[in-house]
């Protein structure tokens, strides 16, 4: 009994470290990140703050949309039944004021657009076709009648749900919010993210490098990317390919952050320390290679209710990683469920690869055409083939050839 104790822990072991050590699909390492991801509780924001939250309870209007029959034009309001006769008109009803006096037969108020329509017309008839007439009275010259009313409650009825729990506010929800006076609204916290880069070789961008040495644009990009789903990274600085230095800038990240954002230091090499440190920091890493091209040291760990992504250093690769991974770990983080946008287009041209072990995601164009046109590009250091890219175009596993016309799946950028 012990023995098979024994072989079965053994066994495990093994199989945990081989796990580890083995690149795994992207498909799985995507399930692991999005699987793990925590939340971290409600607060209250003004809803001019809100874009890029996720709100955390139903919202419903106060009150019906319109509020009252408004008008949709500026012209007379007046009853259908009386357009081909002339027209008396008894009053001149402005937006944000009510009508005093009843449309009867024969008569109408003149009506601005967003006015309240008076009681007893049906219509509204556009000013361009009427015509004032010598006596005042006035007249349709249109052909066709529309009512041109918008009715009380068409849109939204009082107490009905407008947004629901789990929407991820854009900029298009806030008419929505400050309609029906949702002034404050309870959303999800943003998770804290840190930002550093590590590497011996660079110098922050305002340094002219020395001899060996590098400018460091990865924490800036990841900064910046970060930005765009309305994360405010704290971005820490540089860290040497040292061990001692490695963990005590890490241990003072995640002291404050929820979630810290590495590039580099995650492949081979001698001084690669990320995923030490992270073990001696207490942190289980989840897996360290993908088999992606570019980022296939992508590294994912975590220790409780904190995450470390430690992405590859070329600049292209963390580029790419960073969207491919850390972007849908933090909207979930948040509480919102965003799938990867991803569009089918047509090749645009031939598109070859050498080896076809792992997925790639090459940078490429779209043309006005929505053609899809692998842009120059010689590899996960090629930076500057990022500014003429549109999105990244995804070879399968297993796939050297795409003919010309072929459907490729695109991500936009
Ligand atoms: P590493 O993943 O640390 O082996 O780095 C791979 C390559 O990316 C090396 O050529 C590094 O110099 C480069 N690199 C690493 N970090 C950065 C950074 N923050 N900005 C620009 N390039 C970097
Ligand atoms: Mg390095």
């Amino acid at each position: 009994m012990e023995k098979v104790a024994i072989f079965f822990f053994t066994f495990l072991t093994l199989y945990l470290c081989v796990k580890i050590y083995l690149m795994i699909p992207f498909d799985e390492a995507y399930n692991i990140v999005i699987t793990s991801s925590a939340t971290y509780g409600y607060e209250e924001v003004r809803f001019t703050e809100s874009v890029n939250r996720v709100l955390a309870s139903d919202l419903f209007s106060d009150l019906p949309m319109p509020p009252f029959d408004k008008s949709a034009m500026d012209g007379y309001a007046c009853r259908a039944a009386d357009i081909h006769q002339a027209l008396q008109v008894i009053e001149s009803v402005p937006a944000g004021v009510i009508p005093e006096k009843k449309i009867s037969r024969g008569t109408c108020s003149q009506i601005m657009t967003g006015a309240m329509i008076p009681e007893g017309a049906d219509t509204v008839i556009p000013v361009e076709d009427t015509e004032r007439q010598a006596d005042g009275t006035i007249r349709f010259t249109g052909k066709t009648v529309h009512s041109n009313i918008c009715p009380l409650g068409e849109d939204v009825q009082t107490g009905s749900q407008v947004l629901s729990a789990g929407t991820l506010l854009r900029d298009r929800h806030i008419p929505i919010l400050a309609t029906i006076g949702a002034v404050q609204v309870q959303v999800y916290k943003k998770p804290s993210v840190a930002v550093l880069a590590t590497g011996t070789e660079l110098v922050e961008p305002e340094l002219k490098p020395g001899r060996a040495q590098i400018r460091n644009s990865n924490a800036y990009q990841m900064v910046a990317q970060l930005n765009t789903i309305g994360i405010q990274a704290d971005y820490m600085g540089i860290v040497p390919d040292d061990e001692e230095r490695s963990y005590r800038q890490f241990r003072d990240a995640l002291d404050d952050h929820d979630i810290m954002l590495l590039s580099g230091g995650v492949s081979m090499g001698r001084y690669d320390y990320v995923p030490k440190v992270l073990e001696r920091l207490g942190f289980d890493l989840h897996f360290r290679k993908v088999a992606i091209q570019p980022g296939r040291p992508t590294t994912f760990a975590s220790r409780d209710q904190k995450f470390v992504f430690g992405l590859p250093g070329n600049p292209v690769s963390s580029f790419m990683t960073l969207k491919l991974f850390v972007k849908p770990f933090i909207y979930r983080c948040m509480a919102a469920k965003i799938e990867p946008r991803e569009l089918i287009l047509a090749a645009g041209t031939r598109i070859t690869r050498k080896k076809n072990n792992r997925l790639a995601w090459i940078p490429v164009k779209i043309t006005g055409e929505q053609k899809v046109i692998p842009v120059d590009y010689h590899g996960s250091a090629h930076i500057f083939a990022l500014s003429y890219a549109d999105g990244m175009l995804g070879i399968p596993v297993g796939q050297s050839v795409i003919k010309e016309g072929e459907p490729v799946h695109v991500r936009p950028f």
